[in-house]
């Protein structure tokens, strides 16, 4: 079946919507006519439109939906319109913005670089001259440009007319520092139609201030440190390099030149022309070709001493990799992946990169992880480089992910360009979604799809229902202003952009998306675009397939923030209803009143049952903004069926069901769980889960979902599980059921733990992530094998820190030092305690010590946690501690807030009102009466907090009376079900014997060395997956 026939499937009399999958042909001709009212319908959509047509329920509509409405037809047009205005900043929003009256065609730059010691006076300087040819679109007696920490020479400045070269006389060059324009008053007005060259010159100095600009870089050769000079400048760091118009739209071509001592090689965007070197040859001149048309912001240039790797695309493009010359064997991978890639995105968009070359560049520091600088592609190194012989196999997938994401830009961001930030989405999210079908065409054993549905819907939506953050719109207005421009790269834009077009994948279809994408690109080759040209060419493409109207349906997506939850509740044995309100995970209210709380968006369903699980060909269904409900029939259902909604998580939506629904699903999962596909588990889970966390649902009832996990050995069903854990362990940590509740994951655990092992060779990327979560998770719940073999671990790390019998991975050491120490004594206390200050000692290893940190608070030794939190006199290191150690156990809660409170007069003399807000930290946790009574006795007896301290201080008491009605809602049924659950042993804590850390620590983890640790993969997140900390290699200056 494929989507039109289920479009067609589906009529319904007056509020019913019935689908019917044997009435197909009776409604081909309604459909015709819709394809037509929709064709026509999409002409009439004003382009720009600020408002969506999600909003609040109209009066006519609320009641009772049209009754001629036929299910995914266009969406009705006769409600009432909310404006979003309110959620947009009040500011112009072109506050800042060059004016329209001048527009660059082509610039000429050349600049010269000092960079070395025999040129002190001038070193990390560089001097330059900028031509830029302007076209006049508007009669103006003023022109601004812009320039920023650069020394422009006004007595340079020149205006000539293009044709005659006839000067114009000029009033006079000023600075406007707020906007970082070079403004230039001329005598007569410039004429529209003509063209004008400005010329001036300039000096600047290599700054790394905000690695902004042209920037110099050092690295290591030896013991020398040497220097390399690199750029950055998106979104509006161009100007900091050289004078221009820097603005998205403002495309132009580009002759750039540059003079450098001949110890460097310089690069640009384009393959080198020509270069010349002076009489003396101290000074070579590199000329570059002149470039496609681009945007101020893709524009590069380098200058390295670097070696490089080369290879040829099969497309003819010379592809290159270049970084430091003791990690260039690192740069193998990231090389032989993007020939790959950049072939297939050549091949998936038949468009050929215009630029016959790519360079990409581990720089030592860089601002961000990659910047797409059209062929000339800039990463900091650790996510460029990956040794395997150094690093663990998943870092494969950040340099893997990375790499797709800028060599997709090539397409979407420098061929097709937004025109201006507030569509930053179509760049950032097509480039965060292009990179799974990238990977997965080098790596199809990663399984990319559903990393896709972790890595970034998962996520994304975490980010947009939670509280800690005001969520804000993908789309949103944005001045010129430098601060809001930065503002606009959150990583909503990323990763809820990707999220979006899935679900427009999903929708429309693969095939209309390839097409609508092709299209897209086409008709804007080295032009920018706004959202709704890409709105245009997906209706186009979906004229003859769905024909739905693409604006219509995405806009409350990109212009509203937050996301739904859809309910659907079975109201006879073959009738469901379904409706839509605002999902908010905010149990304590803090952003409510600066939000809209009743959203509604147009949500394309999809759904199946146990009676046809097809979950590729799933029946589909629109719920409108303006339904207040709509009913759905399905003729086939029986009584003991269960449905599923939003399959795959395709919709960037919630899904909570009746509780009789939850219990058939938890049933299906227990007696086959493989019915029901991988992402759909996943998204079960998740859904079950947040929706309980939010209050809306029984803990139970997601718990029950787990009762086959014992079966399942999917990565991403892991994962979405583990979120989820720590929140659980928050609730019972401090109850008597947890130990019920360790006992029940440990079963749960153990037989993907022994049928994995420790055994890590031969594995790849998604078998290397399953297998470390498995022993962690192993470990965390008190496996006595895991336990065993961790101890075995530990005490040849207390022999030799650099064995090669200890894993290199930092996330799983914490976790193994973690149960280690939990059933250790003293020694192993001794050990991480000894280690514990090596993080702030370069010579030493500074990992060891966050995760000694960690460890150490899990000690079950009370007098230890006290001496722990004793031994500090920073309140960095005392909050770290406490921190670890309110999470680790109910020990260490328990010391952890008896001390804080105890002694926090004595601490307030040292620290003063800040250590208020560390107090407030232990809210969450504290969930009875008599942690409530202790809070409010101890709030009332301070009489020293500053007004944002007793703000705070209410918001705990706030929260901890949520968590006390959280906890009389739910634990009386968790605690029958532990009772049910929990005391079968399914497995014996057996374990496998062999062990090989090879793989683990990559091959020649043999000759290990010290060095082989410092350069080990550093990404760290403790084993209640509660924060995730990313720690980058040690910058160099
Ligand atoms: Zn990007």
């Amino acid at each position: 079946m494929n989507k039109n026939e289920l479009e067609t499937d589906c009529q319904g009399p007056r509020n019913v919507i019935i689908l019917q999958r044997t009435t197909v042909i009776l409604v081909v001709s309604a459909v015709v006519l819709l394809f037509v009212a929709m064709a026509l319908a999409f002409y009439f959509i004003p382009l720009r439109s600020k408002s969506t047509e999600c909003g609040e329920l109209s009066p006519a509509t609320t009641m009772q939906p049209q009754d001629d409405r036929k299910p995914l037809a266009p969406i009705p047009s006769n409600h009432s319109n909310i404006s979003l205005d309110a959620m947009l900043p009040t500011y112009d929003p072109f506050l800042g913005r060059l004016p329209e009256s001048l527009v660059p065609e082509h610039y000429d730059i050349w600049i010269k670089v000092y960079m070395d010691e025999e040129e002190y006076d001038r070193a990390f300087t560089y001097t330059g001259r900028v031509s830029i040819v302007l076209r006049c679109d508007e009669e103006t007696s003023i022109i601004k440009i812009h320039a920023w920490w650069l020394k422009v020479d006004f007595d340079s400045v020149v205006v000539r007319h293009r044709g005659n070269s006839d000067e114009v006389a000029l009033q006079g060059v000023k600075f406007d520092e707020t906007y970082q324009f070079l403004i230039i008053d001329t005598e007569e007005p410039l004429e529209p139609t003509e063209k004008y060259v400005i010329e001036m010159s300039y000096d600047g100095e290599l700054t790394e201030y905000n690695l902004c600009g042209f920037y110099p870089s050092s690295h290591k050769y030896g013991k020398e440190a040497r220097w390399v000079a690199l750029t950055s400048f998106q979104p509006d760091c161009a100007r900091k390099a050289f004078p221009c118009l820097d603005e998205p739209q403002l495309k132009a071509t580009f002759n750039i030149s540059i003079t450098h001592r001949p110890t460097r090689k310089a690069l640009s965007n384009m393959p080198e022309i020509r270069s010349t070197t002076t009489e003396d040859g101290s000074w070579n001149t590199t000329y570059f070709d002149i470039t496609v048309p681009m945007s101020t912001y893709h524009i590069s240039f380098a200058l390295l001493d670097f070696p490089s790797l080369e290879r040829e695309t099969s497309t003819g493009i010379q592809f290159r990799v270049w970084a430091e010359p003791t990690r260039i064997h690192a740069a193998e991978y990231a090389l032989e992946i993007g020939v790959q890639m950049l072939t297939y995105f050549e091949n998936s968009f038949q468009i050929k990169h215009p630029i016959p070359k790519m360079d990409m560049i581990a720089a030592p520091t860089f601002i961000s992880g990659g910047l797409e600088n059209w062929a000339l592609i800039v990463y900091r190194d650790d996510y460029m480089l990956y040794d395997p012989n150094q690093d663990s196999t998943d870092h494969m997938f950040d340099v893997a992910t990375i790499v797709a994401h800028e060599l997709a830009h090539m397409w979407f961001g420098n061929l097709v360009t937004l025109k201006w930030w507030n569509d930053l989405w179509l760049n950032e999210g097509f480039a965060s979604f292009l990179e799974y079908p990238a990977v997965d065409f080098v790596h199809p054993e990663w399984k990319m799809e559903n990393q896709l549905l972790l890595t970034d819907v998962m996520f994304s939506m975490r980010e947009d229902e939670s509280y800690d953050v005001i969520p804000k719109p993908i789309v949103r207005e944005v001045g010129g202003w430098s601060g809001e421009l930065w503002d606009m790269f959150d990583s909503r834009i990323y990763q809820k952009g990707a999220s979006i077009i899935r679900s427009l994948r999903a929708f429309l279809d693969e095939q209309v998306i390839e097409r609508g994408l092709k299209k897209y690109l086409r008709a804007h080759l080295y032009d920018n675009v706004v959202t709704d040209d890409l709105w245009h060419a997906l209706t186009e493409a979906d004229k003859k397939h769905g024909g739905t109207d693409v604006k219509k349906m995405m806009d409350c997506w990109l212009l509203q923030a937050g996301l739904p939850l859809v309910t659907v509740t079975r109201i006879d044995e073959t009738t469901l209803k379904v409706e839509q309100s605002q999902f908010i995970k905010d149990r304590d209210g803090l952003w409510e009143k600066d939000f809209p709380k009743d959203q509604k968006w147009n949500i394309p369903l999809t759904y199946t049952h146990s009676g046809i699980t097809d979950f590729n060909r799933p029946f589909r269904a629109w719920l409108l903004a303006e339904d207040e409900y709509i009913t759905i029939e399905i003729d086939d259902l029986t009584e003991k069926d269960w449905v599923i909604f939003n399959v795959n998580q395709t919709g960037y939506f919630h899904v909570n069901y009746d509780t009789d629904n939850w219990n058939k699903l938890a049933k299906q999962l227990k007696d086959d769980f493989e019915v029901i596909p991988t992402q759909t588990r996943a998204a079960l889970l998740n859904d079950a889960f947040v929706i309980a966390e939010s209050g809306e649902l029984d803990l139970v009832v997601g718990l029950q979902l787990t009762e086959y996990m014992y079966e399942e050995t999917e990565f991403i069903v892991w994962e979405t599980v583990e979120h989820y854990l720590p929140f659980i362990r928050t609730v019972l940590l401090r109850t008597d059921e947890f130990e019920l509740f360790q006992n029940y994951w440990r079963n749960q655990i153990t037989p993907l733990y022994e049928s994995l092992g420790w055994n890590f060779t031969g594995s790849h990327m998604l078998d290397y992530k399953r297998r470390l979560k498995a022993i962690k998770n192993a470990c965390s719940w008190g496996n006595k094998n895991c336990i065993e073999m961790a101890t075995a671990v530990y005490r040849q790390w207390m022999s030799d820190q650099f064995s090669d019998s200890v894993p290199q991975d930092n996330s799983l050491m914490e976790s193994l030092s973690c149960a280690v120490i939990r059933q250790g004594g003293l020694e192993e206390w001794m050990f991480a305690y000894e280690n514990s200050d090596e993080m702030d000692n370069p010579e030493k290893l500074e990992l060891f010590g966050l995760i000694a940190e960690s460890a150490m608070s899990c000690s079950q030794n009370a007098w230890l946690l006290q001496g722990y939190l004793e031994m500090y006199d920073e309140m960095e290191k005392l909050f770290v501690a406490s921190y670890y150690m309110r999470e680790k156990s109910a020990l260490g809660f328990s010391v952890a807030w008896k001390f804080m409170i105890e002694r926090f007069d004595e601490l307030f003399e040292k620290y003063g009102n800040s250590l208020y807000f560390h107090i407030w930290l232990f809210g969450p946790f504290l969930n009875s009466e008599s942690d409530l009574k202790q809070l409010l006795d101890f709030g009332s007896r301070s009489t020293n907090m500053s007004d944002g301290a007793v703000t705070q201080f209410y918001r705990a008491v706030g929260r901890v009376k949520e968590n006390i009605a959280w906890m009389d809602k739910n634990m009386a049924s968790v605690r029958e079900w532990l009772a049910r659950v929990a005391p079968e042993t399914r497995h014996q804590d057996a374990g496998p014997e062999y062990v090989d850390f090879d793989r683990l620590n990559g091959d020649s983890a043999k000759s290990g060395t010290k060095e082989k640790r410092r350069h080990g993969r550093s990404i760290y997140d403790s084993s209640n997956g509660h924060h995730e900390r990313r720690f980058h290699r040690r910058q160099k200056v």
